[in-house]
C-alpha cells in the first residue's frame, strides 16, 4: 500500500460500508459529526492536529480484528492508538481509520510467578497502581501517563533501566492482531522472530492487545530530584557522567537542564531559574541510601534537594502534572557514549538558552542491566551507547513553536557529530526514513524481512515505518 494513498481512498468509504461495520464492534465507533469527535481525536502533543474519518474504541480483541480487517479491506490509512502520547503523534492519522486502545485497561498480577499481564491501552500509572498493591513494578518511563503500547514497542526507558533493563527486557510475550487479522502469540518460544522484532520495532507488526511483563520487587526506593545553579553545570554534567559510568546499577539518575516551576513545592527564590538538575533513583537497601547520596551532596550541595525515600508510583508520577496533556512538543533525540570537554560546553551554551519556561534537555543512563544485552539479542539497536540524550521545546502557546523548534534543531544539530548517529525511536519526530533506518542502526536490515512476512502491503505504517523488503 501506498502511504500516501490513502486519503483519497478514505473519500471513497461509503455510508453503508460503515453502517455494515458498526454491529461488528462493541466498542464506539466516533465519526466527524459525532459530538465526541474533537475530545476522541486529541493528542497529548497539542502541536499535532490530524482529522481521522473514523475513531474506533475498542472494548476487546474481537474489535481489534474487526478494525484490522475492516481496514485492510477498505484500503484505509490505519492507526493505533495507546496512550497517545507519541511526540509526532503517531496514534492518530488523517481521514482513516484509528484503533482507539484506551478502554482495555486491564492488568492481571499473578504472584505466584511475579507476572504482569497489562492490556494494550493501559498508561503506566495503570500498571504501577496494580503492580505496587503486589511489591513489584515493571521498568517503564518517568511520567505515569505515558502508554504502555507505544513506550514499550519502542524500547522503554526509565528509572529502572539500569537496574533491570529496558521495558522491553522485562516483557515475556504479547498476543498481537495481524495485518491479515489473525491473532498471535509471540514469545521467546513461538514466533520467535516476531517476539525479536516487537521488542524496539514499535507499531510495525500488528496490534499489541496485551503485554506480559516479568515484575520486580520494588516498592519504596530513595529518589526524586536535586537542583544546581547553571554555572555549577557543567562540573556537575562532568560529575554525574563518572559517577554513572562507574557506580553499581541500584543507583539510577537522568541529568537535566530545566526552569524551576513557579509553584510550591520549589522555594520562591528559585522559581523561574534556569538551573541543571538529577532525577535520582536508588533502588539499593534504604538503610544505605544516605551513604550512597553523602558524597554527591558533598560534591556540591544542591540549592534544591528533594530526594528521599518515595513510593516508586510516587516518583514515576512526580511530573505528571508539570507536563499535563495538551502542551506543544517538539523534541530531537541522539544516543551517547561519552560528552568530552567540548560537548559539555555546548551542552552549556544550548542549556542556558531554554527558549520556554517548560522546554528541557535530559539526558539518560543506558548503560547497567540495558547494556548488558546484545545490540542483536532484540530490535533494539543502541545497547553499546551509554546515554540516550532529548532536547524538548514545549510550551502551552503555539506561538512560540516556531522558536522552540529552531532551538530543539539547533542543539541537536551541534551535538550530533558528537553522538552514535540515531536516536531514541520514541523520541523524534517525523524526520525521514534516514532517520528511522539511524535509529535502528544495524538492526533495521532484519526488521524488513520481518516486515515483510507479517505484514508486506505495509498496512501498520502510522508509525516510525520500517519499510517491508519485496
Ligand atoms: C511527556 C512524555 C514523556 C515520555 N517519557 C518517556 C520515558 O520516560 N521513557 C520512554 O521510553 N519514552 C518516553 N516517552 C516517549 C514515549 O515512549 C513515546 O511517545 C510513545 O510513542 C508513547 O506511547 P503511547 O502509547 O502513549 O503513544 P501513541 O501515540 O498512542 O502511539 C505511539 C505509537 O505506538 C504504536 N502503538 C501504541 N500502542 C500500540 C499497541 N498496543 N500495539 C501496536 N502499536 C501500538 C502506534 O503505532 C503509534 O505509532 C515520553 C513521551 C512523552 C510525550
Amino acid at each position: 500500500m501506498n502511504p500516501s494513498a490513502p486519503a483519497a481512498m478514505a473519500a471513497t468509504l461509503t455510508e453503508s460500508a460503515v453502517e455494515t461495520f458498526r454491529p461488528q464492534l462493541r466498542g464506539e465507533l466516533i465519526q466527524r459529526n459525532d459530538a465526541q469527535y474533537e475530545q476522541a481525536r486529541k493528542l497529548y502533543n497539542a502541536m499535532i492536529d490530524k482529522h481521522p474519518a473514523l475513531i474506533v474504541r475498542c472494548v476487546d480483541v474481537a474489535d481489534v480484528i474487526a478494525c484490522v480487517n475492516f481496514a485492510r479491506e477498505n484500503q484505509l490509512t490505519l492507526a493505533i492508538r495507546g496512550g497517545g502520547h507519541n511526540g509526532p503523534g503517531l496514534g492518530s492519522c488523517d481521514d482513516g481509520i484509528v484503533i482507539d486502545l484506551s478502554r482495555m485497561r486491564g492488568i492481571r498480577i499473578d504472584p505466584s510467578n511475579n507476572t504482569v499481564r497489562v492490556e494494550g491501552g493501559c498508561v503506566w500509572g495503570d500498571v504501577d497502581h496494580a503492580s505496587h498493591a503486589f511489591g513489584l513494578a515493571v521498568p517503564s518511563g518517568f511520567l505515569s501517563s505515558t502508554g504502555v503500547g507505544g513506550l514499550t514497542l519502542g524500547g522503554g526507558i526509565g528509572y529502572l533501566t539500569r537496574k533491570y533493563g529496558l521495558t522491553i527486557d522485562s516483557l515475556l510475550g504479547v498476543d498481537m492482531v495481524l495485518a491479515d487479522g489473525k491473532f498471535v502469540h509471540a514469545s521467546a518460544d513461538e514466533n520467535v522472530d516476531l517476539f525479536w522484532a516487537v521488542r524496539g520495532g514499535g507499531g510495525n507488526f500488528g496490534v499489541v492487545t496485551s503485554f506480559l511483563f516479568k515484575g520486580h520487587p520494588i516498592h519504596t526506593v530513595y529518589g526524586g530530584p536535586m537542583f544546581w545553579p547553571l554555572e555549577q553545570a557543567a562540573d556537575v554534567l562532568k560529575y554525574w557522567q563518572d559517577l554513572i559510568l562507574n557506580t553499581p546499577d541500584e543507583l539510577n539518575g537522568w541529568f537535566a537542564f530545566v526552569t524551576v516551576p513557579p509553584v510550591a513545592p520549589f522555594p520562591e527564590k528559585h522559581q523561574l531559574e534556569k538551573m541543571c538538575a538529577i532525577v535520582w533513583c536508588y533502588t539499593g537497601p534504604l538503610a544505605q541510601a544516605e551513604a550512597v547520596f553523602k558524597p554527591i551532596r558533598a560534591f556540591a550541595p544542591p540549592a534544591i534537594d528533594f530526594a528521599g525515600p518515595i513510593p516508586f508510583p510516587a516518583l514515576q508520577s512526580m511530573f505528571d502534572a508539570l507536563y499535563p496533556s495538551g502542551l506543544n512538543w517538539y523534541w530531537r533525540a541522539d544516543f551517547f557514549n561519552h560528552y568530552d570537554d567540548k560537548a559539555i560546553a555546548l551542552h552549556m551554551k544550548y542549556g542556558a538558552q531554554l527558549p520556554t519556561a517548560f522546554s528541557t534537555m535530559h539526558i539518560y543512563p543506558i548503560n547497567g542491566a540495558a547494556g548488558r544485552v546484545g545490540n542483536g539479542d532484540t530490535a533494539w539497536g543502541y545497547r553499546n551507547a551509554n546515554f540516550a540524550q532529548v532536547v524538548v521545546g514545549v510550551d502551552p502557546d503555539p506561538a512560540n513553536n516556531a522558536r522552540m523548534g529552531e532551538w530543539a534543531k539547533d542543539y541537536w544539530l551541534a551535538l550530533h557529530p558528537n553522538s552514535m548517529g540515531g536516536g531514541y525511536v520514541n523520541m523524534i519526530m517525523d524526520e525521514g526514513e534516514e532517520r528511522v533506518k539511524a535509529a535502528y542502526g544495524e538492526n533495521y536490515a532484519r526488521l524488513t524481512q520481518i516486515k515483510a512476512k507479517y505484514d508486506p502491503e505495509n498496512l501498520f505504517h502510522v508509525n516510525q515505518n520500517i519499510h517491508p523488503t519485496r
